[in-house]
This record gives structure tokens, C-alpha cells and sequence, in this order.
């Protein structure tokens, strides 16, 4: 059968894509459907066709997928921030579990028999909405010159205007609200990316999920901004807010934050707390996004951990010492290693703050920090924990890894294709899988979250 663009055929979606898309066949030919939701049944359009499969979109839903929900969000579409609000949350859990065995049996080569023996089950939120507690909303202007803030629209840099965003914090529509009005009443302009030239880039929001307190840091095209008093005195009406600051970033770039912060008002950070332990969050710092969830994510890092009270463990990207402290309440001596200074200063107060003396964190790259005190001091571990960012760790530092022999490696991952490809070289050499847990800590996304515990072989 001959296929063309644009040409609209009816199929049956009957799995879906790591990346949330439906996958249906016509005439034996793959079709990946964005937006189609497994046990559809849908008119799709063609969009592009490839010698194998072709991609298509929905024209119509013929009968809908007894998993197909009503979205909160009137523009998950075009947003593309939440690819699969569409599906039965229930049903997200299930696509997220079955995502982990798939990239483990496919990149990391592991039996599929082993991977579902080892799993515990996913854990979800009673309440899969309003979790975030930061927001990056990035400021514009809509067709008519009006100043708008919202999201970039799926891998585009056109922004949807939205303010109340259903996985973020209620407060958020209020702050951006002022910022506009701020803008409109002293003529300061929202940047513009094409000509480089404007002021306001982003806003910034965290919310302390336990605390209620906020912080707000405008991202701008420069270093001051006219009347910052005026600014300050309208953002300050706002019940817990804790800290506003400027962050100036005069780059021509997609990364977000500058690098320096300067400091309008009150605190220069933020506190939240999780479990027992408190934290100081700065705006250059990483803090997890989904406090009620992180709680869970950190207490199966310990549990895997099994910690008996001797033990010295590492933390490597240990952001604000957050897994550190964790750890520490039932470890000998942990040490942090992070590559943002800025983190590594919140994480030593975190430790002063908590009162916990038996924590030492490092700035610097994990896979140098790691194998430069192993060379130089022969440094020990019982027990390792890694927590990369969405690239996985370093080969140099997995390789020193190896050669410290850790009883277990506790490895924290925010994306199970990484972390498969890592598992594979730790298994190869000398360790095996105990136990893999998937946390849901971005809800109605296509991302999980995961701990693994391994085991060294011959223990
Ligand atoms: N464990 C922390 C942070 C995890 S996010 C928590 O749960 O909050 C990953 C962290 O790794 C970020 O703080 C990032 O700044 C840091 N990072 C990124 N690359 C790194 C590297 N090569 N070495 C050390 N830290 C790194």
C-alpha cells in the first residue's frame, strides 16, 4: 500500500511510545498517533511519512479509549508540558512502570522475568494536581502587543499564555499578575529573543510546600530595573513571601537563570521541609520539584540504603545535600559531591541547620571529586548513592565506581534510558539488581523517576 501525506485512515491505538504517543497499524504499517491514548479508535491524518512507520494526528475519536479522561488543563494540547494528561492517571502509573522495564530489557539488556521480580510497585499521588513548587514562566507579547507569560508551546519557542497552570501552585496567577501590571504601569518591556532586546526574560515562582513561603526572582535582560521599589512593595502584599530577588542573564541562550542573583528583598532563600529534615532552597540551587512525592522518593532511597548506623556513604549530585541529610540520620559519615556552588552552600547550612555534623560536601564534578580523593586517599564507601541529572553518570565516575566496591549502590534516576545504559556497565563488572522502585514525581508527564538498589555480587 502506497502511503501519502495527509491521506486519513481509521485505526485502533493499542500501545503507547515512551514518549506518550499512540501507536496503532494500517495495513500492518506503524503509525505513531500524537495524543492517541491506548484502546482508541480514531480517524488519524497522515503528517509524515518514513520508510517504516509514519506519523499521524487525530482527525477524530471515533470511540474513545476507556482510559481516555478529561483533561483539567484546557491547553495540554498546544502546551505540550503535560503529554499525557489525557490518560487515566491509574493508567499513567502503568504506562510509567512498564516504560523502566522496557528501556532495562532493550538498553540495558536485562531479562524481563528479573527486571518484574525486582519491582516494587509504583507509587502514585491521591492527588496528581497543583504538586509543582517552582514555576519558569518565560514573558512575551501576544499579536496585539499585549504583555503575556505562560509556556513555550511543545519545542517551539512561541509562548501560550497561561497563569494558573493545574500542576502548579494556585498562587502562581496572583504573582504573575502583579509583575504585569508592574510592567504595563513603568513601560518595562518583556525581552524579545529574536532582536535580543526588551527587559523581563522569566519569572521565576518556588513555594515551600510546608512552609507556604515564596520566592520570586525575575530573570532580566541586564542588571536593574526602573522603580524596583514599586515592584517590591506590590510583590511584598502577597501572604509568605519570603524572598525577591533579580537574576541577570544578558546572554543569547536558552538556559533560563543568570548567573548572578541579586537581592530586592527579604531572604536570599527559601525553606521547605521534607520528612524531618529542613532545607534552605536558593534560586540557583536544584531542589526537587514535587515535595510530597520527594518525601516517598527519599525514604525508598533509604530503605534500599538499609543503613545500620556504621556505615560512610556518598552522595554524589547531591544538589542542596537533600539525599545527604536524608542518609545522614542514620549513617556514620556521608559526603556530598555537587558541581553547583551555589547548592554546596546551601547544602553545608542545610547541615548546620539540621544540626547533623557528621556530613563533609565537595564542589565539583562527581566523575573528578570521585576518582581524585580515591587516588589520593583511598577513600571508602559502604554504601554509594548517585542522583544524576537526565544524562546519566559519567563514565570516569562509574568506573570509580568500580574499583571502590561499594556492599551497595543506591542509583537515583530522573530517566530510566540513562540509567539503564549505567546499570548495564555496573552489572557487567560486579553487581547485580536487587530492587527498582519507580516514584511519580511528574504526574500527567511522560518522566519517572526511579530508585534502583544494587547489590554487590559476591556479599
Ligand atoms: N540529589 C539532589 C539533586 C539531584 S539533581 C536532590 O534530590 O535534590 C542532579 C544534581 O546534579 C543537580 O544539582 C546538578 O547541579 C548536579 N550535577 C550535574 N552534573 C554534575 C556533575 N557532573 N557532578 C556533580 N553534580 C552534577
Amino acid at each position: 500500500m502506497e502511503f501519502r501525506k495527509n491521506d486519513c485512515f481509521s485505526v485502533v491505538i493499542e500501545d503507547m511510545g515512551n514518549d506518550g504517543e499512540g501507536i496503532g497499524k494500517v495495513d500492518g504499517f506503524t503509525v505513531f498517533v500524537k495524543d492517541g491514548i491506548v484502546g482508541d479508535h480514531l480517524l488519524i491524518k497522515l503528517t509524515k511519512i518514513k520508510k517504516n512507520y509514519a506519523y499521524a494526528r487525530i482527525e477524530k475519536v471515533e470511540i474513545p479509549s476507556p482510559f481516555r479522561t478529561i483533561p483539567r488543563c484546557p491547553i495540554h494540547k498546544q502546551c505540550g508540558g503535560c503529554q499525557i494528561q489525557a490518560l487515566d492517571y491509574m493508567e499513567q502509573l502503568e504506562f510509567k512502570q512498564r516504560k523502566v522495564i522496557n528501556h532495562l530489557v532493550r538498553i540495558g539488556g536485562f531479562e524481563q522475568d528479573r527486571i518484574e521480580r525486582s519491582m516494587d510497585s509504583i507509587i502514585g499521588m491521591e492527588e496528581p494536581y497543583r504538586y509543582r513548587n517552582k514555576a519558569q514562566y518565560p514573558v512575551g507579547r501576544d499579536k496585539d502587543g499585549n504583555i503575556i507569560t505562560g509556556f513555550y508551546a511543545g519545542r517551539t519557542h512561541v509562548i501560550i499564555p497561561v497563569e494558573d497552570c493545574m500542576i502548579g501552585s494556585e498562587k502562581n496567577a496572583k504573582i504573575l499578575n502583579i509583575v504585569k501590571k508592574y510592567m504595563q504601569e513603568n513601560c518595562v518591556t518583556p525581552y524579545d529573543e529574536l532582536t535580543h532586546k526588551g527587559e523581563i526574560r522569566h519569572i521565576l515562582i518556588r513555594i515551600g510546600q510546608d512552609t507556604d513561603e515564596i520566592m520570586v526572582s525575575l530573570v532580566i535582560n541586564g542588571k536593574k530595573l526602573p522603580k524596583e521599589e514599586m515592584l517590591i512593595q506590590l510583590l511584598r502584599e502577597i501572604k509568605g513571601m519570603t524572598s525577591i530577588s533579580i537574576s541577570s542573564n544578558t546572554e543569547k541562550t536558552n538556559v533560563i537563570m543568570g548567573k548572578e542573583i541579586r537581592l530586592l528583598w527579604g531572604s536570599e532563600f527559601i525553606t521547605d521541609r521534607i520528612g524531618s529534615v529542613i532545607f534552605r532552597i536558593s534560586p540557583l540551587s536544584f531542589f526537587q520539584v514535587n515535595s510530597i512525592q520527594t518525601e516517598k522518593l527519599y525514604r525508598t532511597a533509604l530503605e534500599y540504603a538499609d543503613l545500620q548506623g556504621g556505615e560512610t556513604v556518598w552522595d554524589l549530585y547531591c544538589g542542596i545535600g537533600t539525599i545527604s541529610l536524608f542518609m545522614a540520620q542514620k549513617a556514620a559519615k556521608v559526603y556530598g559531591v555537587e558541581i553547583v556552588p551555589e547548592a554546596i552552600r546551601d547544602a553545608r547550612e542545610n547541615a548546620k541547620l539540621n544540626q547533623m555534623d557528621n556530613v563533609t560536601f565537595f564542589v565539583g564534578k562527581a566523575e573528578e571529586i570521585l576518582p581524585e580523593k580515591y587516588e589520593s586517599e583511598k577513600i571508602h564507601a559502604d554504601v554509594i548513592v548517585v542522583d544524576p541529572p537526565r544524562k546519566g553518570c559519567d563514565q570516569a565516575c562509574l568506573e570509580t565506581i568500580l574499583k571502590m566496591m561499594p556492599e551497595k549502590v543506591v542509583y537515583v534516576s530522573c530517566d530510566s534510558s540513562t540509567l539503564a545504559r549505567d546499570l548495564k556497565i555496573l552489572c557487567e563488572n560486579a553487581y547485580e539488581i536487587k530492587k527498582i522502585r519507580a516514584v511519580d514525581q511528574f504526574c500527567h508527564t511522560v518522566h519517572v523517576e526511579c530508585v534502583t538498589l544494587l547489590q554487590r555480587i559476591d556479599t
